[in-house]
């Protein structure tokens, strides 16, 4: 019988190869660069908006890792809130279908926002955030997004800072769950059917 996740106990984060919900998964992006690519958006941000106070805006649950690290790397004062929108649930597949679940408690009214997602897959996540926030009429609206499934997005995005392009297949870790788990993992890894 596979194990829920992972083989090796105090290693669980740091394997080549993991399975989550029985399924295998193995590493796509390694820790290393994922934190190395991290520090360049980081560096990036601060010399773009230098003498500016930026407001970061989390898309919970998958970016709250993401967000964390990134605005550790930021030189500039800055703030962060979060929004959560409706999810795949247990599914691999984007619906299209989004809501609100949580809304932004700060007012971001003339203030310059980054938004700030784990991945953007068809884009329509993206699309009704951005719509949504506009309203409160921000100075300036950014996005920062860890990865980008390019292959797969349907709608037409301006992408400010993204961390990597990714294939368009399942990923997990850094944040992005498989029906909850696989968030704690370290790197990012990809469903790799068995071999
Ligand atoms: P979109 O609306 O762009 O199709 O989907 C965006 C959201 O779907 C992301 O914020 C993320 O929560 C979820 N998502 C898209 N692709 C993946 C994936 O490969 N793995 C995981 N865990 N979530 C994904
Ligand atoms: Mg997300």
């Amino acid at each position: 019988m596979k194990p829920e996740l992972s083989v090796v106990p105090g290693l669980l984060n740091r394997d080549e190869v993991v399975y989550c919900h029985g399924q295998r998964f193995r590493v796509l992006i390694s820790e290393e660069d994922v934190l190395t690519r991290v520090a360049e958006l980081g560096r990036r941000i601060s010399e773009d908006y230098q003498g500016r106070k930026p407001i970061l805006i989390g898309v919970l649950n998958g970016a709250f890792i993401f967000v964390a690290d990134l605005m550790r790397e930021l030189s500039v004062e800055c703030e962060i809130d979060f929004l959560k929108l409706s999810s795949y649930g247990a599914a691999k597949v984007s619906s299209g279908q989004v809501h609100e679940l949580k809304r932004i408690d700060a007012d971001i009214h003339g203030r310059h926002v980054i938004v700030v997602e784990d991945i953007i897959d068809t884009g329509h996540s993206m699309r009704f955030i951005l719509e949504s926030l506009k309203h409160y009429e921000p100075a300036s609206l950014a996005v920062a997004t860890f990865l980008h499934k390019s292959e797969a997005t349907v709608i037409d995005l301006e992408l400010a800072y993204v961390g990597f392009v990714i294939p368009n297949h399942f990923v997990i870790g850094y944040g992005l769950d498989f029906g909850q788990l696989g968030r704690n993992l370290r790197a990012i890894y990809i469903e790799d059917p068995e071999p």
